[in-house]
């Protein structure tokens, strides 16, 4: 018997059809929410059910809680999966859910409240004994002088960040006492402005760290497992472009030892469901920046060289199940890596929506394709540009770059642009093939590639 019978998929895209996938598979049946551009989705015409929830701006449909549970009661859904974005790590969301008598499938409210706010997550996380980056003891003040005595024994570079910010926002790089006071004013002022909280706090701006992030998965009966690290350095204004796992360079050693502290920190607060841990990697040491209490764009490399499906174990363990592996289970093998493809200007980054006049997806041993797009299929210009992603494994990470480029340069996607020749240029580059560089990378090969 299925775990659970119906389940409300309440997202949009690739994740959407990710998480129908995985329903059927468990024999349950799925519930797609829309919006009205979003008539023509692969998964809505997939799902056994489909609820038009409002018109095209997410703030209507995808963010509008009243209409996603009035469509869990009709529809006599059991379950709601928030996917990733829109209100994945909403904590009122979650709230509302269980308390209309669903299953929420993710952390308890509290849980995504609690780490939500980036300080009372990093406080929570330094009491629970994971390593993060020096900083200001909780929220700063308006004091001034105060705040030149943190950023004096922090040791400057030191970075202004908002505590509920996300996506790459509400962040301030500062290098001299003499920029602080400006700095701290402009953040808190965007703070407010963007997440209506201005609430700022201050760390250690690390020079050159890698984006390294752990992978867990608890469950509901104190149990909690780490299913490896993913390197997601190659970013681009904070955003990441390309994610990869193992990490190039960790050793077995440093694995379990940072996932052994993130699963210890799990137990601790009494997380379950799928979480990750992100991590500034730097000289050889972790330092927590922050928890996504949900599942993320890049969980396929995770899933690609353990062979867990984690949006299934997610549902399971949202029903209650006990998790199905133990930690001595998960064995990596191989190497993945996920090129993130958007619609979306490869020069100047300036987001493409439109119609796809062709598509014709790669495919061969080690390739998987996550993506809802068809021939036909019109990117509204409503959502995140982001249309697919492309995933290769190889026995290592060499057979894993050779099989993405064959897969990119397989792939026919046309009639709008999109970041595959970016995809493609990096690939052939050779410090991204030699790999383990930092955060900087992707941005300083762009620039220097403009200058030339
Ligand atoms: P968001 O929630 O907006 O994604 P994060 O706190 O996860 O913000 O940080 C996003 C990115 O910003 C990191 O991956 C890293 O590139 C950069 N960053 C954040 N904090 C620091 C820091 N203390 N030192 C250097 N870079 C940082």
């Amino acid at each position: 018997m299925a775990v659970l019978e119906k389940l409300v998929i309440a997202n949009r895209g690739e994740i959407a059809l990710r998480i129908l996938r995985a329903c059927h598979t468990m024999g349950i049946k799925t519930v797609a929410v829309h919006s009205t551009v979003d008539r023509n989705l692969k998964h809505v015409a997939l799902a056994d059910e489909a609820v038009c929830i409002g018109p095209a701006p997410g703030t209507d449909s995808y963010l509008n809680i009243p209409a996603i549970i009035a469509a869990t009661e009709v529809t006599d859904s059991v379950a709601v999966h928030p996917g990733y974005g829109f209100l994945a790590e909403n904590a009122d969301f979650a709230e509302r859910v269980e308390q209309s008598g669903f299953i929420f499938v993710g952390p308890r409210p509290e849980t995504i409240r609690l780490m939500g706010d980036k300080v009372s997550a990093i406080t929570a996380m330094r009491e629970a004994g994971v390593p993060c980056v020096p900083g200001s003891d909780g929220a700063l003040s308006d004091d001034l002088a105060e705040n030149q005595a943190i950023a004096r024994r922090i040791g400057y570079p030191v970075i202004i960040k908002a505590a509920a910010g996300g996506g790459g926002r509400g962040m301030r790089v500062v290098h001299t006492e003499a920029h602080l006071s400006n700095a701290l004013q402009l953040t808190q002022r965007e703070a407010q402005t963007i997440f209506g909280d201005g609430t700022i706090y201050m760390e250690k701006f690390l020079t050159s760290p890698r984006h390294v992030e752990v992978q867990v998965m608890a469950d509901q009966h104190g149990n909690a497992v780490h299913i490896g690290e993913r390197d997601c350095s190659t970013q681009r204004r904070h955003q990441k472009v390309i994610e990869e796992a193992p990490a190039p360079g960790i050793t077995p050693q440093q694995r379990a030892e940072i996932g052994g502290v993130c699963v210890e920190a799990c137990k601790r607060i009494g997380y379950r469901g799928a979480g990750t841990f992100e991590f500034l990697f730097d000289s050889g040491n972790f330092y927590f920046i922050e928890m996504n209490t949900r599942i993320q764009v890049e969980h396929p490399v995770s899933e690609r060289i353990t062979g867990v499906d984690l949006i299934k174990e997610q549902i399971r363990v949202a029903a209650g199940e006990k998790l199905s592996y133990t930690q001595d289970d998960i064995v990596i093998r191989g190497h993945a890596i996920e090129c993130r493809i958007n619609a979306e200007d490869p020069e100047t980054f300036m987001p493409c929506p439109g119609t796809i006049s062709r598509f014709h997806a790669p495919g061969g041993p080690g390739i998987r394709v996550d993506s809802h797009i068809y021939d036909g299929y019109t990117v509204p210009p409503h959502y995140d540009s982001m249309i697919g992603k492309l995933i290769a494994y190889g026995e290592d990470r060499e057979s894993a770059i050779a099989r993405m480029r064959m897969a990119l340069d397989e792939t026919v996607l046309e009639g709008i642009k999109t970041n595959i020749p970016l995809h493609k240029w990096l690939l052939r580059d050779p410090g991204f093939i030699e790999g383990g560089f930092n955060i900087h990378y992707l941005e300083k090969r762009l620039k220097a590639r403009a200058s030339d």
